[in-house]
């Protein structure tokens, strides 16, 4: 069995830290080095309940994409929410690894766990970074659906294939458009138009899209936007990152335990659709 040491190094060359962007808070925020590991629970939020499922499952590491504390602090006591999971996590022998920005820009990352999903299949880096020789890590992906579907019938694939939310998924553009090539991005990609629109996809799978970028893409070209709930565009991820490790743990002899949280911690839990003779 190994050391949380031993499995944090192993993460660590999956998603260095140092790819993080500067802004950014990944890595071990609680946890003792030395500590032996046998189950590990990956997860998008570390919020509670999160937390307590790794405590009913008995893991010895959380491994989240988001940061418990993206800035500072200067307290950690229970009663703040987030300080209540760091105390949960220290008494139940639990630490909290977190891969945020650095497993977005990996090879394989966020966004192939997403194109993964949606069964695209990649053909590079939708922002390349610069310093991969290889052209494989970056941010997004660009993807070719094949067989081409209509855009109606490619969001009824996406809203099949993500794990269920309350939002769906929100389609913009013509619904009979044929879509061929598309953008993805795991998470808020409404910063990446630009490069979406150089691309010259077909259609931009992402999330939390905004009134005026979005309008705007749509005024400038007929791209095609597929907006899902962020939680749902990074979840595949989680599964993705099991499966690494896992492959990790088979090499070594370690014989972890890994396992995937299926909460919904999209904070939207209800939608309602408009009657159309409201106005
Ligand atoms: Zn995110």
């Amino acid at each position: 069995m190994p050391a949380l040491s031993e499995v944090i190094a192993a993460l660590d060359a999956l998603w260095p830290p140092e790819r993080a962007e500067q802004w950014d808070a990944v890595g071990t925020v609680c946890g003792d080095p030395g500590a032996p590991v046998t189950r590990v629970l990956f997860a998008v939020d570390p919020v509670q309940e999160v937390v307590e499922e790794a405590v009913q499952l008995g893991a010895g590491l959380l491994v989240t994409h988001h940061p418990l504390y993206l800035r500072g602090t200067t307290t950690v006591a229970a009663s703040t929410f987030k300080g209540r999971a760091v105390h949960t996590l220290i008494k139940n022998d639990i630490a909290l690894h977190v891969a945020h920005t650095n497993a977005d820009r990996a090879d394989p990352g966020v966004s192939d766990a997403l194109a993964g999903a949606l069964d695209l299949r990649v053909t590079g880096p939708l922002v390349p970074d610069p310093d991969d020789p290889a052209g494989r890590r970056g941010l997004g992906r660009v993807c070719e659906l094949d067989p081409p579907m209509d855009l109606a019938a490619f969001a009824e694939h996406a809203a099949k294939r993500l794990p269920a939310t309350a939002q769906g998924v929100r389609v913009a553009g013509d619904p009979a458009r044929t879509i061929r090539t598309v953008a993805v991005c795991g998470g808020s990609g409404d910063s990446l138009f630009d490069a979406v629109r150089a691309a010259g996809v077909d259609a931009y799978v992402t999330a939390d899209l905004r009134h005026h970028p979005a309008s705007e893409a749509q005024q400038h070209s007929p791209l095609a936007l597929v907006d899902a709930a962020h939680w749902a565009t990074e979840w595949p991820w989680a599964e993705q990152a099991a499966a690494q490790l896992d492959e990790i743990s088979d090499r070594h002899g370690w014989g972890l335990r890994t396992h995937v949280s299926k909460i919904v911690t999209d904070p939207w839990t209800a939608h309602a659709a408009s009657s159309t003779h409201n106005h």
